[in-house]
């Protein structure tokens, strides 16, 4: 096993890693609504994928409903 013989400077690695870069997710048209999503994954506004509904999406006053429907229970 060849060991590393010196070590590299601070800025040396520092400019090796300015090529690190997180890249913006790609995104498409829904089919469904016609707004943007993230590829390949269910819509999060209808709950489509690929022309079908596979998630029930609740509205606001659905949500608010639930949970104020929740916290007269306890
Ligand atoms: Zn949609």
């Amino acid at each position: 096993m060849s060991k590393v013989k010196h070590r590299h400077s601070k800025s040396r690695g520092r400019k090796r890693r300015t090529h690190y870069k997180a890249e913006a997710p790609s995104t498409s048209r829904c089919q469904q609504c016609g707004k943007a999503k993230q590829s390949h994954h269910v819509c999060p506004y209808c709950g489509y994928y690929g022309g079908t509904q596979v998630k029930y999406i609740e509205t606001i006053e659905e949500r608010k409903a639930r949970r104020e429907e929740k916290q007269r229970k306890p």
